[in-house]
């Protein structure tokens, strides 16, 4: 039984202050959580700020991107080796936005998985068809060919280190989500491609989250499902009362 994950993506948005309000907000409504790690992802100024009013929390820190190189001449990026020293454990990749708005590939995503792992971080890789690849019968093929993509040649160490965010682009920040059972569908293809493709022992570790309009309201349903490990949560996450209540999603 894995433990399940909710995880918050703040994308580009929040100031210090407003960051750090939310923060406050958020560990007064979740206080004596357990039975679900709860993760959240401000964008990078805000990151050690943030860590730091974590320090005593159960709330994990993480980034939404990274660079796969350690350190260079690389304007405007941001390495592993300063997310791990920023405080954060996690780092979000491949991101429908990353890939789309700024056409990272699989194999940048491939590189940046095994830059993660060397730098002690966890990675969260996201995955997901767009509309178009969905209504023309194409969507399990997308997100299996995205998993080799990411991480072809990478071993069970760093696999059971992963999680994957299944991610349909056409439900990211709609308002439309996945109804149960189509995030069900692909969840249960995600998981038997894993075991396909890597050692047993590994792949069973690999949290996979469903990504895509995820709010209080139909985070239970989506649980319900067997191989629905967490949510990855973009909108709903900026305001404590709704991130809460999905993360409360057991009741
Ligand atoms: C996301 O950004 O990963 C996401 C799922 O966004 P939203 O919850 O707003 O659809």
């Amino acid at each position: 039984m894995l433990t399940p994950m909710i995880a918050g993506n703040w994308k580009m948005n929040m100031t210090i202050d407003e960051g750090a309000a939310l923060v406050r907000d958020l560990r007064e409504k979740i206080t004596g959580l357990s039975g679900v790690e709860v993760m959240i992802a401000p964008p990078f100024t805000l990151l050690q700020h943030i860590g730091h009013l974590l320090a005593d929390s159960n709330i994990k820190l993480g980034a939404q991107n990274m660079h796969h190189e350690e350190s260079g001449a690389f304007t405007g990026e941001v390495s592993g080796r300063m997310l791990t020293d920023a405080g954060c454990e996690y780092v979000i990749l491949g991101h429908s936005e990353r890939r789309h708005v700024f056409n990272e590939t699989d194999a940048m995503v491939n590189k940046k998985v095994t830059a993660a792992i060397r730098e002690d971080l966890l990675p969260i890789v996201c995955v997901g068809e767009t509309l178009e690849k969905r209504d023309s019968g194409r969507a399990l093929d997308v997100v299996r060919s995205q998993i080799e993509g990411a991480f072809t040649g990478h071993g069970p160490g760093i696999i059971k280190k992963s999680t994957i965010a299944y991610e349909p682009v056409w439900a990211i920040g709609t308002g439309r989500t996945a109804t149960p059972e189509q995030a069900e569908e692909v969840h249960a293809a995600i998981r038997e491609h894993l075991f396909k493709l890597f050692e047993r022992s590994a792949a069973e570790k690999v949290r996979i989250l469903y990504g895509g309009s995820v709010k209080p309201g139909n985070i239970k349903t989506l649980m319900d499902e067997p191989n629905i490990d967490g949510a990855l949560v973009g909108g709903a996450s900026l305001k404590a009362e709704d991130f809460a209540g999905i993360i409360n999603f057991a009741g």
